[in-house]
């Protein structure tokens, strides 16, 4: 996966992720302009549910979408 480096725009890589939480991680990115060399740290966090689970864990609790409306 992969983000654009905040100050100059390019693609920065993945360079290593921990969770932070059963809903969220913490992502180390090093862009790839060697003219800038911007490391940075990203948070991706799950925000809602689309389709509920089979399998719920109990200890995650989502708010549930809407259903998109479609024309
Ligand atoms: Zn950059």
């Amino acid at each position: 996966m992969s983000m654009n480096c905040p100050h100059c725009g390019q693609i920065s890589t993945t360079r290593t992720s921990k969770p932070v939480s059963l809903i969220s991680k913490e992502t180390w990115y090093q862009c790839r302009n060697l003219e800038c060399g911007h490391t940075f740290v990203a948070v991706t966090e799950v925000v809602r549910t689309l389709s509920p689970s089979a399998r719920p864990n109990p200890l995650v609790r989502l708010p549930i979408s809407r259903p998109a409306t479609r024309r």
